[in-house]
């Protein structure tokens, strides 16, 4: 069988053929396949798609295709140019690849599905490939996707932020968190009002306006954005960005906290016992456990800032907004006169947002808490994974790429 048999059958275009196959170089052999316009067929001008007579022929150009057998694979053609005219002498389109790219879009699309799975490094190194090419071809694929997605339909949205590069920036993130769909709409610099904007606007009027949940933490610029573009939609304050915010306030006390008794040369107890505040308790080992209730025995601001945490989780279970609302005031209550400035300041905060929160009772059963969190988790992982990435494009796009749930062309043939 020959090469062409097979490529006509994974890849087969209407106006040109596969014509010689060969076998080059030495100590790294790639295959090179020579590929004709059919005979009397005319060239489609670039700018226009339409056909037109030849002007032309350009010297031979080289497309990387799928590798085989370990080896790159190159289409070797002459490009023709058109004489157009609409447009003038333009050079021609061709069905394998866009513009003046190297890869074939095939071979941009094996590629970036592979990007999915390894980091951009290493399928540069599995497929002797550069780090950039597998980064034009996520974008590519990114591109298209986000052309052809479809955003009719969506109710509920997560604004969520996080921090990058060291921690001294912020991205904001929205997601799609429907039962039915969750994904990655959208990621934004920064974390102010302008951004959150800078979504509306990508968004468009019609869709806010059909938003029926909104899922943010309470960051103002945020708050304030959502009430003024999409007021009709069910703003809640989840309870993952709450409880985040507690367990940061739990180790400002403790860090102050663990400063001062190693100032006044008393038993470091408090050494290593982050994670054993940080937790909640069911999630401990067996060998965490004991070492925290030896911990609360002590009365520390710790142990004080921890179990008002942990009496907190219990406002989670309230069926009725009401009841939630009462218990929130005695635990505002309460925190306030605890002499613990962090979490006094997150009950103020509490405070201010009421109604927002027991939003969260009002949109029950219809979200589910973990959307958020789960997102959270992932994009911070692939940006962890992604230690190439100096530039803020090329994390955008890999955030794109592995949360957007982006649609993919149909392919006669799938290469993996
Ligand atoms: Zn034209």
């Amino acid at each position: 069988m020959q090469l062409k048999t097979i490529l006509n059958r994974v890849q087969k275009h209407r106006s040109f053929v596969y014509g010689a196959t060969y076998l080059v170089g030495q100590t790294q052999p790639a295959l090179e396949v020579e590929v004709r316009a059919r005979a009397n067929s005319r060239p489609r001008c670039s700018v226009c798609k339409r056909s037109g007579p030849g002007y032309d022929t350009l010297p031979t150009r080289r497309f990387e295709f799928v590798p085989l057998w370990g080896m790159r694979v190159f289409f070797l053609y002459a490009m023709r140019r058109v004489a157009c005219t609409r447009c003038g002498v333009r050079v021609e389109t061709v069905p394998w690849a866009q513009g003046k790219h190297q890869l074939t879009d095939r071979y941009a699309w094996f590629l970036a599905t592979w990007a999915k799975r390894l980091s951009w490094q290493e399928v540069a190194e599995v497929f002797h490939t550069t780090w950039e090419k597998v980064f034009r071809s996520v974008e590519m694929a990114v591109e298209w996707g986000r052309r052809q997605q479809e955003l009719s339909g969506i109710e509920a949205i997560g604004i969520d932020e996080i921090q990058w590069q060291r921690g001294h920036r912020y991205l904001t993130l929205v997601y799609q968190i429907d039962e039915r769909c969750r994904r990655l709409l959208w990621v934004g610099q920064e974390r102010k009002a302008k951004t959150l904007l800078r979504f509306f606007r990508w968004f468009g009027t019609e869709r806010s306006l059909a938003l029926k949940f909104i899922c943010s933490d309470m960051w103002q610029p945020y708050l304030k954005v959502v009430a003024k573009k999409a007021s009709q939609a069910l703003h809640i304050l989840d309870r993952f960005h709450i409880m985040a915010k507690m367990s940061k306030a739990i180790d400002e006390v403790r860090a102050a906290e663990a400063k001062e008794l190693k100032a006044k040369g008393y038993e470091p107890v408090l050494t290593n016992t982050r994670w054993l505040l940080l937790k909640r308790p069911e999630n401990l080992s067996q060998k965490q456990e004991p070492r925290l209730a030896e911990l609360l025995q002590y009365n520390l601001r710790t142990v004080r800032a921890y179990l008002l945490k942990e009496d907190f989780q219990f406002f989670w279970s309230y069926v009725s907004p009401y009841w939630a609302g009462e218990f929130l005031d005695r635990w505002c209550t309460r925190t306030l006169r605890s002499r613990l400035a962090p979490m006094k300041k997150i009950a103020r905060s509490l405070r201010e947002h009421r109604p927002l929160l027991l939003n969260w009772f009002r949109a029950k059963g219809t979200l589910s808490s973990g959307t958020v969190e789960g997102f959270n988790n992932k994009a911070k992982l692939t940006l962890r994974k992604a230690y190439g990435f100096r530039t803020y494009r090329a994390m955008e796009i890999a955030l794109y790429h592995t949360l957007g749930a982006l649609p993919e062309p149909e392919f006669t043939h799938r290469f993996c």
